[in-house]
């Protein structure tokens, strides 16, 4: 991150209420800012909304309340800005919702779709795409494994390509959820340190969530903790101690909570914590 870049404003969140259908309410008058080139890892029980408040940074879920502003674009409940918002935000999945049967190669290809009109894409992409894309997957270290199908390749190898066809896409955001969480330890890492760094080297913003408290604490420029639908916490991983953990974790001291489980978070009603405010 360079000084110039750093404490620009890129996304700002303002009093966002998401509540779904049924009646669930997964965020509760939520605002946050996120700066230009920060690597911000969402922490929090399963439940606790971080699924909803990455989705809402593209509309993928739409709020309830409150609104989501690009400095860059506007409003993005307006559609020609969600539009122009959408086209530089790239989204990497737990399953890394790539086409099986279909090459490394194609499925970056597929990042460059959204500059391209539909009636465009019905035919041969340029050969500039062609050439992005592979140098795509040379970043991910896949080069040599550009027309193999991906059903062939390791649920790492997977990722990365995942992540080649996010930076096809040119983006100035990445959202990911949960990116490693059907990875092993040693797999995860590796792809982390990946995301990072080509964040890193190409002023990428990145909002990620995690499971993983660890990863939180290594990879993470800034932290952000959710519990009840609420952000209680909003710092840098040093500023993560075990009272600040409670916190996010329900009141369970709970130094190294690895893989939440689904009962847990929904008990968390019960035990509103109160919510904190720590401008990063
Ligand atoms: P997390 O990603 O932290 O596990 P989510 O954002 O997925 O949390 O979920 C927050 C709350 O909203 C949970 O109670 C969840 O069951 C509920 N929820 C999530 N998606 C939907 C949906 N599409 N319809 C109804 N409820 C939902
Ligand atoms: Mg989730």
């Amino acid at each position: 991150m360079t000084p110039s870049r750093s404490r620009q404003t890129m996304l700002t969140v303002e009093q966002l209420g998401v509540t779904y259908p049924g009646g669930v309410e997964a965020l509760r008058s939520t605002s946050v800012s996120f700066q230009r080139g920060e690597f911000t890892v969402l922490l929090g029980l399963s439940g606790a909304g971080k699924s909803t408040l990455l989705r809402t940074l593209n509309h993928l879920v739409v709020p309830s309340q409150g609104r989501v502003v690009s400095a860059e674009f506007g409003p993005l409940n307006d559609r020609a800005n969600l539009r122009q918002h959408r086209r530089k935000t790239a989204m990497v999945f737990q399953h890394h919702q790539l086409i099986l049967r279909h090459s490394a190669l194609h499925n970056v290809l597929t990042g460059r779709l959204g500059y391209h009109n539909t009636f465009r894409s019905f035919f041969p992409l340029p050969r500039e795409d062609l050439q992005l894309a592979l140098h795509c997957l040379e970043r991910v270290g896949l080069a040599d494994k550009a027309l193999m199908r991906v059903d062939q390749l390791s649920g790492g190898q997977q990722q990365r390509v995942g992540i080649a066809r996010a930076l096809a896409q040119q983006p100035d955001l990445i959202l990911a959820d949960e990116p490693v969480a059907s990875l092993d330890p040693a797999t995860s890492e590796k792809v982390l340190s990946l995301l990072k760094r080509i964040c890193n080297e190409d002023g990428i913003t990145a909002v990620i969530s995690l499971h993983q408290l660890e990863y939180a604490q290594r990879f993470a420029d800034r932290i952000i903790g959710l519990a009840n639908a609420h952000i209680v916490f909003d710092a840098t991983p040093d500023a993560l101690d075990d009272d600040q953990l409670a916190r996010i974790y329900n009141g369970h001291r709970q130094s190294r909570p690895s893989q939440p489980q689904k009962t847990q978070a929904h008990n968390r009603l019960h035990n509103a914590p109160t919510e904190l405010e720590i401008a990063p």
